[in-house]
């Protein structure tokens, strides 16, 4: 008895990624690009009530031609416009013919599994990949002598691209970097006057970092790839597991008002003074903002990884100019450049 309702179980789980489902569970709409406005009615003249990502998924409540409902989190309902809304895959890519996608970014590994698994290569841009299954954020690929798993959010629509200067390959070659985008699902972070959260816009960082550290030929991995909660001390965990030559947390900051602004860089251990001194100096040096310092803090992710590892604050949500800023694509690569370099001097000084 017992197997047969798992089995069913399991079978509607896996239905209900790729299929169109009428009756029983909710259908899931995806988001399709980054920073998405959620409204509170179907019109832009109604107010901003949340943010969504690229891979956010939403149960579908009704649709009119533009806009469609759903139900948040929260228990609210929000509005948003079609043109950000993938409905569930149906049938077809099934059925016949292959589905062949490419990456939009320059380059992506290519996993055993999806999130933590063993990376077998990295895959380029323009390279025709063949879809054989679909899990969460994940696609499994097929092509060019490859077959495994890589993050959805590399192969659709809204991406951020980053510009390519010429790439440093000597040091950070090979050199295990684990990001960790800071908060995610029920834990938002901060947020701005704007309706910006953190939990979103770490994610958005770490994708870019992500990108480009790949390139540079580093094994990069994220804690989380997509917008779920995540407890502080799976973070270190995989820190541990993946024996992690830097961990990296991703902030952003608040002030309760009191108009703070600028970026800085914390450790817990002596030994991780040198990455936050770098990335203390490049962060600020990249994006143009103040600087904070370097300072010893006492978070969870830096105490409990006693590795090289650093929690960086990228400036300040609840500070409506830097809100602004921090928001823009610009000030994203700019950060994210600063990180890439500070860790870059890192490696470069303490090279074995
Ligand atoms: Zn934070």
């Amino acid at each position: 008895m017992h197997s047969k309702v798992l089995f069913l179980l399991a079978l509607s789980l896996l239905l209900c990624d790729s299929v169109t489902v009428a009756k029983g569970p909710p259908v899931k709409v995806t988001i399709t690009e980054d920073n998405v406005n959620i409204r509170s009615g179907p019109g832009m003249h109604y107010n901003i009530i949340e943010k969504a990502m690229i891979g956010n998924q939403f149960s579908f409540l009704r649709a009119t031609n533009e806009w469609t409902s759903i139900d948040l989190p929260s228990g609210k309902t929000g509005w948003i416009s079609n043109k950000f809304i993938a409905m569930p895959e149906t049938k077809k890519t099934k059925e016949k013919g292959k589905s062949i996608i490419r990456t939009v970014v320059p380059a992506v590994h290519i996993r055993s599994k999806p999130l933590n698994g063993r990376i077998l290569g990295t895959i380029h841009k323009g390279e025709e990949y063949e879809v054989i299954a679909v899990r969460k954020h994940w696609i499994k690929l097929k092509g060019n002598g490859h077959r495994g798993w890589a993050p959805q959010w590399f192969f659709e629509g809204g991406t951020p691209r980053i510009n390519h200067e010429t790439w440093r390959t000597s040091t950070l070659n090979r050199r295990r970097i684990l990001i960790d985008p800071g908060h995610g699902g029920k834990d938002q972070g901060t947020s701005g006057q704007l309706g910006f959260v953190e939990k979103n816009l770490t994610l958005q960082t770490s994708r870019l970092l992500y990108e480009k550290l790949v390139l540079s030929g580093a094994e990069v991995s994220l804690t989380r790839y997509s917008d779920y909660f995540l407890p502080l001390s799976e973070r270190t965990k995989k820190a541990a597991k993946e024996k992690a030559d830097a961990f990296i947390s991703i902030h952003y900051d608040s002030s309760n008002g009191s108009s703070a602004s600028g970026t800085a860089s914390y450790y817990y251990y002596k030994n991780q003074k040198g990455l936050a001194e770098k990335l203390g100096d490049k962060v600020p040096q990249a994006t143009g903002a103040a600087s904070r310092g370097i300072k010893e803090g006492n978070y969870h992710v830096i105490r409990e990884y006693t590795e090289t590892a650093a929690l960086v604050e990228l400036g300040f949500l609840d500070n409506p100019f830097e809100e602004k800023q921090i928001i823009t694509q610009q000030y994203q690569h700019k950060a994210v450049n600063g990180i890439y370099d500070g860790l870059a001097g890192y490696f470069d000084s303490n090279a074995e």
